[in-house]
């Protein structure tokens, strides 16, 4: 049984619809694949459709930019309450934070000498609940200032380069609290990648752990051999499920292919509970 966690569809930065992922899921011979796109769950309802024709069991989740320490983490949460105020309240923030990021980095590309304006942007993230910079840089490409998402970032979007422009992202600890109590399993997204290395040693780990952290995404492309080793040691000490995924974006991420990394069954069925039914 294939099982994939972590997944975008075009509702954030992926290229894919919802309902194409899952027939490309389906494709790709997954039995299981999470919808999990950044701080929205807009695309749950089209994604269970196609899961429910194409015959494969989709998990509904999101991905959560949060904040530790300063530093940037990523939150995957599944199957929570969409309906559960306080966690739709806190996401309206962060997606908030978005909007209002978006015409700062335009002013700043306009500094630049780039002739980019804000329906530029909105031309191309089309459905999107979530505009972020993946979809600036497809709007450079449209214009032919760069010529991958890629590139755009190493120029202009990563932290450092000209255009890169902070935003609001929900509290760690405090959005673990909101998942747990919206009945949903939060689980750290590549927690050893970019920003997040340096503060979630093992001891936060086992912080986060009592306050309902559920797993770690072990098995990402941008951890290496020893970085899983020593993550997958820390979560066996600390009881946590290991999960794998592909944290696909369609063409917008080269080499982040659906199923290229997945969760075993046991840990999948360990994560989920009676939430979701995995047909084993
Ligand atoms: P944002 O949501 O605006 O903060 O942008 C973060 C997203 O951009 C990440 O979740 C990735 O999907 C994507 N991303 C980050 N770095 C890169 C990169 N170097 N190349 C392409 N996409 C990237
Ligand atoms: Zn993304
Ligand atoms: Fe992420
Ligand atoms: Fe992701």
């Amino acid at each position: 049984m294939l099982i994939d966690l972590h997944t975008h569809s075009r509702r954030s930065d992926g290229t894919d619809g919802p309902t194409e992922l899952v027939e490309n899921a389906a494709r790709a011979g997954l039995d299981v694949v999470a919808l999990t796109d950044h701080d929205a769950m807009t695309g749950w309802a089209e994604a269970q459709a196609a899961a429910d024709r194409v015959g494969i069991t989709l998990v509904k989740g999101l991905e959560i930019s949060c904040r530790y320490r300063d530093k940037g983490v990523h939150l995957l949460g599944y199957e929570p309450d969409p309906t559960d105020p306080s966690l739709l309240g806190e996401l309206d923030r962060v997606l908030r934070g978005r909007q209002d990021r978006l015409p700062k980095t335009i002013a700043r590309l306009q500094d630049l000498g780039i002739a980019i304006t804000e329906a530029d942007v909105l031309a191309v993230s089309g459905d999107a609940a979530a505009t972020g910079r993946p979809h600036v840089a497809d709007a450079l490409i449209v214009m032919g200032v760069v010529a991958t998402r890629d590139e755009a970032f190493e120029r202009y979007l990563m932290p450092g380069r000209p255009a890169y422009v902070d935003r609001y992202a929900a509290d760690l600890e405090e959005m673990i609290r909101l998942l747990v109590d919206a009945g949903g399993r939060p689980v750290i997204a590549h927690p050893w990648t970019r920003q997040s290395r340096s503060v979630l040693t093992e001891d936060v780990v086992a912080g986060l752990a009592e306050l309902g952290l559920v797993g770690l995404e072990v098995d990402h492309n941008d951890h290496d051999a020893g970085t899983r080793t020593r993550l997958r040691e820390i979560a066996r000490e600390l009881d946590l499920v290991v999960t794998g995924s592909s944290d696909y974006h369609g063409t917008g991420k080269v080499g982040y292919d659906l199923g290229v990394n997945t969760t075993a069954p046991d840990q999948a069925v360990r994560l989920l509970e009676d939430r979701v039914t995995l047909n084993r």
